[in-house]
């Protein structure tokens, strides 16, 4: 095949918090997909000057503990302001945006890529990709999950929660809807999206 020619396939992954799209995304990682967390490449961005420098300038010393962001702090007051969590995301995501451009570029050869962000529908940026995949639990579930695997307090959980839109609104703008409860049945539901995916492909 000629790569020049080949039109890479992006797939969105993305999920409340606890919902579990990363433990789904490791499963499709399995069958050879390569990954990029979104969510793993914003916070990495807050070890580079850039954006430090936007911190300061945004909310002074008050968000560093000893030069470096501090972002328990951080969440704290994002979490509770949404004015300010809007201010940052529009400054972090086009800086994302142009690491996963970047990334994606190297993996050509994939059958597809996968892209994970628990704000993707939020943030619009859904509409860049071929499909997107909403990973669902039950609210009670996944705050026992986050609970279990954070040890945060259930306040904090449901702050986070309110700053991401509910299930009911995702689901009409997903082409694949993955009821994370049970997990023998996720990786059946997995397989079947991967073959929709590749016959879409070759089609
Ligand atoms: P976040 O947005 O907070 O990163 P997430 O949507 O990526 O969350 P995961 O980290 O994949 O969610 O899952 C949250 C926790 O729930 C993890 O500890 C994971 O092991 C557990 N978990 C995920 N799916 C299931 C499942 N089907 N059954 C039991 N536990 C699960």
């Amino acid at each position: 095949m000629n790569f020049l020619l080949k039109k890479m396939i992006k797939v969105g992954i993305t999920g409340g918090i606890g919902s579990g799209k990363t433990t789904i995304s490791k499963i499709f990682e399995t069958l050879n997909i390569p990954l990029f967390n979104a969510d793993i490449e914003a916070k990495k961005l807050f070890e580079t000057e850039e954006v430090k420098k936007f911190y300061l300038a945004h909310f002074g010393d008050a968000v560093f503990s000893e030069n470096k962001l501090d972002r328990q702090k951080i969440s704290n007051i994002l979490f509770s302001a949404p004015d300010k969590l809007m201010l940052v995301n529009s400054f972090i995501h086009p800086l994302v945006v142009e690491l996963f451009d970047n990334w994606t570029i190297k993996h050509i050869h994939a059958d597809y890529v996968l892209k994970e962000s628990a704000i993707l529908f939020e943030t619009g940026l859904y509409k860049d990709l071929d499909y997107n995949i909403l990973v669902t639990a039950p609210v009670e579930t996944r705050i026992k999950r986050i609970i279990e695997r954070d040890k945060l307090p259930q306040e904090q959980i449901e702050l986070r929660m309110a700053n991401q839109w509910t299930d009911e609104a995702k689901v009409p703008l997903a082409d694949f809807v993955i009821e994370n409860e049970d997990n023998s049945l996720v990786i059946k539901k997995v397989l079947d999206i991967h073959q929709k995916i590749l016959a879409s492909i070759k089609k």
